[in-house]
């Protein structure tokens, strides 16, 4: 009797082959594409990633135990927060994301890691700004700096992160007197994005505004915006005596998951040191993997010493920080 064997190709292709991991992300396709090539790359595994303006928890939610996401894709802790208290989340166990990811940038119930971190930094004309007359996010309150500050919302999720900060650290009446020192000095009603308070200095219209670092180089690189980024120079304030507050994009698993390891691998592929030298390059951001340092264009803004206060601890203040927004009427 003869046995005859399949040729192995045809066993190889008859094994189930790695489903593919499926991605929502608020984070725009060009920051997130290389990574995942990379992934792929490295791992065979295939990503299908679905980019959305708004809404992904409502989607989560309505998919339920049929979402086909596995992984989400965000920058804020805010939104990070918001899809764990939402339940569209599950805790994820892996000795490899937490050696990689600081405590304090990643969530103590495993739900939420951070991937990179940006800085809220003051630009500072470099005409009408001396070196050291801006030191601490408190001196934007000082009345020296009436009329010369520009800022977008105190709504925004980063501002709202920054006075979060400044409740954890000093409590919400010190940071409700600072929101209304910090208005008094406005030269302008908040309005526009970052980088408009940067063309605002560019203009003469103000002297100092607050951004994330990454809109310096994003500003460098676009050619109708490099005269505005040229205008200014980044100043890294602190807390007293604190440092500078970081916020982070991140990453969460569905809770729905239909692809867990899968899902785990590009988690893991993520927080690696490779990963990480891309990602923080592609979007001028900060990595959070110690070891793996910024590009040369981020480094050569100067150092950063980010504030200890837990991302885990701002974002309970969120709800607090946008009454003390209200209250003080901010943008009014
Ligand atoms: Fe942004």
């Amino acid at each position: 009797m003869t046995i005859r064997l399949a040729p192995l190709a045809l066993i190889l292709a008859a094994a189930p082959a790695a489903a593919d991991v499926n991605i929502y992300s608020y984070r725009q396709p060009e920051l997130v594409q290389p990574l995942l090539d990379a992934f792929t790359q490295a791992t065979g595994i295939e990503t299908n990633i679905a980019f959305l303006d708004k809404g992904m928890v409502q989607r989560l939610q309505a998919e339920g135990a049929r979402s086909p996401a596995d992984v989400i894709l965000t920058s804020d802790i805010s939104r990070l927060t918001e899809a764990v208290e939402a339940g569209v989340t599950q805790p994820v166990d892996s000795a490899a994301i937490n050696a990689a990811i600081p405590v304090s940038l990643r969530d103590p119930e495993n739900h939420w890691y951070g991937l990179t971190t940006r800085a809220r930094v003051v630009y500072a004309s470099r005409d009408r700004v001396a070196d050291g007359e801006i030191a601490t996010y408190e001196d934007l309150a000082d009345p020296k700096w009436k009329g010369r500050i520009c800022t977008r919302s105190g709504l925004h999720a980063y501002n709202i992160a920054l006075t979060s900060a400044m409740i954890a650290r000093d409590g919400a009446e010190a940071a409700q007197d600072w929101l209304e020192g910090l208005k008094a000095n406005l030269a302008r009603k908040p309005q526009g994005n970052d980088r408009a308070q940067v063309k605002a200095i560019w203009a003469g219209e103000c002297d100092i505004s607050l951004g994330n670092t990454y809109y310096m180089g994003l500003m460098q690189s676009d050619p109708d915006q490099q005269a505005w980024a040229d205008a200014v120079r980044i100043v890294f304030p602190v807390f007293e005596g604190g440092g500078t507050h970081v916020n982070l994009s991140g990453m969460a698993m569905t809770a729905a998951a239909p692809h867990r390891d899968e899902a785990l691998a590009l988690m893991e592929f993520l927080a690696s040191a490779e990963a990480q030298q891309i990602y923080g390059a592609t979007n001028y951001e900060y990595p959070v993997t110690p070891g793996v340092a910024p590009s040369d264009t981020v480094a050569n803004w100067g150092t950063l010493t980010p504030d200890t206060t837990p991302l885990a601890d701002i974002a309970a203040r969120r709800a607090e920080a946008l009454r003390l927004t209200e209250t003080v009427d901010f943008d009014g």
